[in-house]
């Protein structure tokens, strides 16, 4: 089966081609797939054509199988169901600037991050980039007129980086003039450090911002808590950066999440600070959502704060990113493991 949601117009014209269709339906199926639209809906289409696409393919292929709304914030917590049974999450948030989508690149993930629920179960399968974008659908599906989408960040489950053509296409999609036009500008990638993919990525000249998972300001903190620290260096790691920055002009986002006792203290903020000094950057403090599973543990918000006091005395830009959707597990990964721990009972 085709999934029509992940083909660009060339590609579907193509197709139409080959079924014995003009030419300009291409545009048309486009425009609808990525205003969320099912073959049936596509009404300015023959019915004998509207048949032959359900044949061939499908078009809308990820589902919402429940939304979980945050009672504190308004955060909805969706789990996305893909039609091969398989489930993932996003979560969106709703800012006085507009709305921001968090996608999952992957069902589960292999990167074996210590703190990360979403690797608990290592990865099932790459998602596609119609299965990324569907996710966007799906939200938009959910919001009062005139709302939409307006920032992604790829920081659900999954390792970006592991999945990359298919987050290329992604990428592509969501920003076409004729689809979403989601400036890329408003989306952030997040990876833990896959460095040939990085350089790979800053030749793409996509002006995305790049966040980084450092959570650690040496190698030795770095290895106890992320794998792929054993396979990179954070020299080179933070060497690839600086190419990023180089290549698109974009400042890096480092994210740092902080676990107690083991990279949260003073001496680890001046380290962080020795680190990455002089670089255009930012670094995004995240108090660690505690998974059950793993014995590490969060910090209060004096410790945040004394952190980032630090970090500034060091003239290091740095914000304790905002926490949302607390009550609604809201951290990589949480929620799918709740139901799929729920669904083996
Ligand atoms: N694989 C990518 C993107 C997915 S994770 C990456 O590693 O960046 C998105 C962000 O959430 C990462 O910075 C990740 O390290 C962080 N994260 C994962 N589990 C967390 C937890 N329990 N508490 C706080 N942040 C967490």
């Amino acid at each position: 089966m085709i999934e029509y949601l992940g083909l660009f117009p060339e590609e579907i014209k193509q197709n139409m081609e080959q079924m014995g269709e003009k030419a300009f339906r291409a545009k048309q199926v486009f425009s609808w797939l990525h205003k969320g639209a099912s073959f049936d809906e596509m009404t300015n289409l023959s019915v004998s054509l509207r048949e032959k696409l359900k044949e061939n393919g499908v078009d809308q292929p990820v589902s919402i199988q429940s939304v979980h709304e945050s009672k504190l914030d308004g955060t909805k917590k969706f789990l996305f169901a893909l039609r091969d049974g398989n489930c993932i999450e996003g979560v969106l948030m709703r800012y006085h600037y507009g709305c921001t989508l968090c996608v999952s690149t992957q069902v589960g993930c292999r990167m074996g991050c210590l703190f990360c629920a979403s690797t608990l179960d290592g990865c099932v399968r790459n998602l596609t980039a119609a299965e990324i974008l569907g996710q966007v659908m799906c939200a938009n599906s959910t919001l009062p007129a005139g709302e939409r989408v307006h920032n992604i960040v790829l920081m659900g489950s999954g390792e970006p980086f592991d999945n990359y053509d298919n987050v290329i296409r992604f990428l592509k999609l969501v920003s076409h003039p004729e689809g979403l036009n989601i400036s890329l500008r408003h989306i952030s990638l997040s990876t833990c450090g896959l460095i040939e993919k990085i350089r790979q990525f800053a030749d793409e000249n996509l002006p995305v911002t790049l966040s980084l998972s450092l959570h650690a300001p040496n190698d030795e903190i770095r290895k106890k808590i992320m794998p792929i620290a054993k396979r990179y260096s954070i020299r080179e790691t933070i060497d690839a950066c600086k190419y990023y920055l180089e290549k698109t002009g974009r400042r890096i986002v480092f994210e740092y999440a902080l676990i107690d006792g083991v990279n949260a203290d003073e001496r680890q903020a001046n380290e962080l600070a020795d680190l990455i000094r002089g670089m255009q950057c930012h670094v995004n403090l995240i108090p660690l959502n505690t998974v059950k599973e793993r014995n590490l543990n969060g910090v209060s918000g004096k410790q945040v704060q004394a952190f980032l006091d630090t970090l500034e005395k060091r003239h290091i830009s740095a914000t304790r990113r905002r926490e949302m959707g607390d009550d609604i597990e809201g951290a990589c990964g949480q929620l799918r493991k709740k139901v799929l721990e729920e669904g083996k009972k």
